[in-house]
């Protein structure tokens, strides 16, 4: 039942939006608030495997209210975007996003997806909801794969019952205003993931948990939190949801390794690899706040920027917190090597650059 032998049932939506007024919301969607018509789902079941695989009309769910999910938060996601490119559209990286989403899965208890399921779910979706690729620039069809615990027992265990879907979201930028550096703030008494936790899985635990700290930022006027390490609050770790890499003077690189607390991004990873083919040195190694703060008034620190599938790369131009402020660079602007592996990303993901590393797989 598992494995190759699961089919997609396709069951379109009888009412798909109208094309005038999808075309409206397209228009400017945002940040995901619009959604297509379709949502892709398989179902699991201990003993059975994965089943019942199907795309059909976008619709809210039936949840009972002691579904294992609503009170243990056994749930795990993924973000990805679908870029239109002349007359089709792709996908960056998407067996990455499968290989995470499993290892996500491996830490919250659930199942296994095999990669082919997950690859076809989202492919398919976006087939069907191809019209909703949006073709304005800086446009994406954000795509969000997640899965659920949905059996209904109060026990605390795994459960035996998932549900596995994908939904789909038209996006403009990430954030308002897009293109200028984001302030951060460092979060004082909450931490984002601590040795042993689930620091690297991509699950809404994480998200749950650092929404006081994000409160926080932007009651002391900052975009984004900035979280430090949990055991000496001294080592950058990651923003809520992004990755963050230094660039020094003498053009080398640097970003926090990943030692379990910090979410493996794939913008991260991919960042890397364009900076090393452009000749740059890239450490993966721990970085202070302090050696930050004094590299940024020596001027050894040129530029920080801010990484992940949703923003793709966000100059970062100030840090603050109780003891006060400091800017890195231009605050009003990013700066050069941010630029560049922002554009050579860019162009890859827009099919404007050759594609080396076969990162581009297109839907249709
Ligand atoms: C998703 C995510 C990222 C970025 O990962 P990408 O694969 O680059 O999108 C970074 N940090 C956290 C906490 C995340 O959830």
């Amino acid at each position: 039942m598992s494995g190759n032998s699961v089919q997609f049932d396709h069951k379109p939506n009888p009412a798909p939006m109208p094309a005038v007024q999808r075309d409206a919301l397209l228009a400017n969607p945002g940040f995901g608030r619009v959604f297509t018509d379709h949502m892709a789902v398989i179902q699991y079941t201990e003993g059975k495997g994965w089943h019942s695989a199907r795309i059909e009309a976008r619709a809210p769910l039936q949840v009972d209210p002691a579904s294992a999910v609503l009170h243990y938060a056994q749930e795990i996601f993924e973000g990805m975007k679908a870029y239109r490119v002349d007359n089709g559209s792709v996908l960056f990286r998407p067996d990455a996003n499968a290989r995470r989403f499993n290892a996500s899965a491996d830490r919250m208890s659930m199942p296994q997806l095999p990669e082919h399921l997950f690859l076809q779910s989202v492919k398919k979706l976006v087939e069907v909801d191809r019209d909703w690729v949006p073709s304005q620039p800086g446009g994406s069809l954000y795509l969000r794969p997640f899965m659920i615990a949905s059996e209904i027992f109060l026990g605390v265990k795994p459960s035996a019952e998932y549900l596995y879907m994908v939904i789909a979201s038209p996006v403009g930028s990430y954030f308002k205003g897009a293109g200028g550096p984001v302030s951060v703030w460092i979060s004082q008494n909450d931490t984002r993931a601590a040795t042993g936790g689930t620091g690297a899985a991509k699950c809404g635990g994480n998200y749950a948990a650092s929404l006081r700290a994000q409160a926080e930022a932007i009651r002391n006027g900052c975009d984004q939190t900035l979280f430090l390490d949990a055991k000496e609050r001294r080592w950058v770790e990651e923003l809520g949801g992004m990755n963050v890499f230094f660039v020094f003077e003498d053009g080398s690189l640097a970003t926090p390794p990943l030692e379990g607390t910090i979410l493996p991004g794939i913008t991260r990873d991919s960042l890397i690899t364009l900076a090393r083919a452009e000749g740059l040195t890239v450490r993966e190694e721990r970085y202070s706040i302090d050696q930050w703060k004094a590299d940024a008034a020596s001027g050894k620190l040129r530029e920080v920027f801010a990484c992940g599938t949703a923003a793709v790369v966000a100059p970062i131009g100030r840090v603050a917190s109780p003891a006060g402020s400091f800017t890195i660079g231009n605050p009003e602007v990013g700066g050069p090597v941010t630029t560049k592996l922002r554009a050579a990303l860019v162009d890859i993901q827009l099919g404007q650059a050759p594609d080396p590393h076969g990162w581009v797989q297109k839907v249709f």
